[in-house]
């Protein structure tokens, strides 16, 4: 009888197998849905819309983009954790899903482990930004300002953990003054707000900030890179203007549920290949001040290894700060 019992496991098994093969072998027989943890409209939003639509050319299937905002990107991010692994659901996140784990005391996933890599995407300088009448006309006015305001300057942010929160953080804790911060669900809505002049300042990634920077709609102070970034020449970065060694730019990768079959993730690595060597992609990259990441890096392993050597640098720096979320 056991003897029985051990054959029809033994079948079903290599049922399971043979199916999850037949399955991965015709991927992808359907559209696939890519969540974006933040809010449409967002710099991550821009981004995912912009591989989404090239990755669908070179699959020869639909993928959408589906908006999941909220708690700093760790909503979006639970989704894709509980999702099916079949390939059909994946997420597009950035350096959030690195510090979520220091930040997040409950999170209902584990980045290193409920995750199936598929590599890194883009990485994207930030650029601190205030509201079109702001006023300083300057970073040593602004700074001047900000000091003397401190409790009527408003910070938008896209939630705890997000690369806005981060940065201002960094700010806040660089020229030492504690700011009055806005969460939105995501820098997109945010970004509405500092147009319409309900918000003052923000820091934000230029893949959202150049259209208005270049027609005057908001004012730049600088961006957060160690050099000047290309779109934006005439930009100082804060190390020039008087705030030495910061620095922090917004990387982004594609994830997958864990146990998503290897052919799907191989897939899925050849497609975003693709995208980020599409001409279309980068020229829009470009105009928006980002590039795609080399192609080495666009790799399970690769996203893998350097995954885990962020949540190593950041929750140091997190706890120290004492920063937390329930
Ligand atoms: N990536 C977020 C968004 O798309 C913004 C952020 O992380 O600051 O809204």
């Amino acid at each position: 009888m056991d003897m029985i019992r051990y054959m029809a496991a033994l079948v079903a098994a290599g049922f399971l197998l043979v199916s999850t093969v037949g399955h991965a072998q015709d991927y992808p027989a359907r559209t696939i849905s890519v969540i974006v943890p933040f809010a449409a409209g967002g710099p991550t939003d821009t981004v995912t819309r912009l591989v989404a639509q090239s990755m669908a050319r070179s699959l020869k299937q639909t993928v959408i983009v589906e908006n999941v905002g909220g708690a700093g990107g760790t909503l979006g991010a639970a989704r894709v954790a509980k999702a099916a692994a079949d390939g059909y659901t994946l997420l597009l996140h950035h350096i959030g899903q690195a510090t979520a784990p220091a930040l997040y005391r409950k999170l209902p996933y584990d980045v290193l482990t409920d995750f199936e890599p598929i590599g890194l995407v883009t990485e994207v300088p930030m650029t601190l930004v205030t509201r079109k009448d702001f006023p300083a006309r300057d970073f040593q006015e602004l700074l001047s300002h900000v000091r003397r305001n401190a409790q009527k300057v408003s910070y938008g942010n896209a939630g705890l953990g997000s690369a806005s929160h981060l940065c201002g953080m960094l700010f806040m804790s660089a020229i030492q003054t504690d700011l009055v911060t806005v969460p939105y669900k995501g820098t997109g809505p945010a970004m509405n707000d500092l147009l319409g002049g309900q918000i003052d300042l923000m820091c934000d990634q230029t893949t959202n900030t150049t259209g208005p920077i270049r027609s005057g709609k908001i004012k730049v102070y600088g961006v957060t890179t160690h050099s000047r970034v290309p779109s934006l020449p005439e930009v100082r970065t804060l190390s020039e203007s008087g705030l030495p060694g910061f620095e922090v730019s917004v990387w982004h990768a594609l994830y997958a549920p864990k146990g998503t079959p290897r052919p799907v993730i191989d897939r899925l690595v050849t497609a975003l290949r693709e995208a980020l060597r599409d001409p279309l992609v980068k020229s829009r990259f470009a105009e928006l001040g980002t590039e795609p990441v080399a192609e080495a890096k666009v790799s399970p392993d690769t996203l893998r290894t350097f995954l885990k050597s962020e949540v190593d640098r950041w929750g140091p720096i997190i706890r120290k700060a004492g920063v937390y979320a329930d």
